[in-house]
């Protein structure tokens, strides 16, 4: 399986970084070697000495597939979780001023933070209407860091999705973190990072 990210989905995170709004889905890939499940610690690594969250909304796709056309993009997925894209910065800004790739920055062992999935039907309460306005935050040290909107995504996940797999087959089992929204902030050790999708807690796990 490979994990799919959206860079540069949100504009208010992209005007914290002073990056460009890109024309189309900024995209990059990290390794299953990446995945940090069940809520386990976070270490940070040796090589970072600032680790940043993006708290992202995954998907899973659930059929395999290429050059997907948007309007049958909703047939690919029916689970959500909600994740954090860890981010090495000073590295990431390090490679970005060399105009070198991002991977070490992005793909480093257990960078990818995933919470168990939930049917896209949980995403319908008081808080969120679908995967189209579904409302997600993050706490760290029980304070709110990142909160965020899907119908805030500059590109929807059907968009995301048509795109993709435009360049990368798409596989059963595939995540995709589809960006993340304003207030991306470094973490130390003994931080607790709390995420909440819909309302509902996703994850709550320490850094270490
Ligand atoms: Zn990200």
């Amino acid at each position: 399986m490979k994990i799919i990210c959206i860079g540069r989905n949100y504009s208010e995170h992209i005007k914290e970084l002073n990056n460009d709004t890109p024309e189309e889905p900024v995209i990059f890939i990290k390794p299953d070697t990446a995945l940090l499940r069940n809520n386990n610690p976070f270490f940070i690594p040796d090589f970072s000495q600032d680790v940043h969250h993006e708290v992202e909304v995954v998907i899973k796709i659930k059929k395999p597939g290429r050059h997907i056309p948007i309007a049958f993009a909703k047939d690919y997925y029916d689970e959500v979780a909600l994740g954090i894209d860890f981010t090495a910065r000073d590295v990431q800004s390090r490679l970005k001023a060399k105009g070198l790739p991002w991977e070490k920055a992005k793909g480093f062992d257990h960078s990818a933070a995933i919470s168990q999935f939930i049917p896209l039907e949980a995403l319908n309460n008081e808080t969120s209407q679908g995967i189209r306005a579904a409302q997600f935050h993050l706490e760290k040290n029980g304070e709110i860091v990142q909160s965020g909107n899907t119908c805030q995504m500059i590109h929807s996940v059907d968009e995301i999705i048509a795109h993709v797999s435009e360049y990368f087959s798409l596989r059963i089992g595939d995540y995709i973190f589809t960006g993340t929204p304003a207030g991306v902030g470094p973490v130390i050790s003994g931080d607790r990072l709390k995420g909440f999708l819909a309302g509902q807690e996703m994850f709550n796990f320490v850094v270490k």
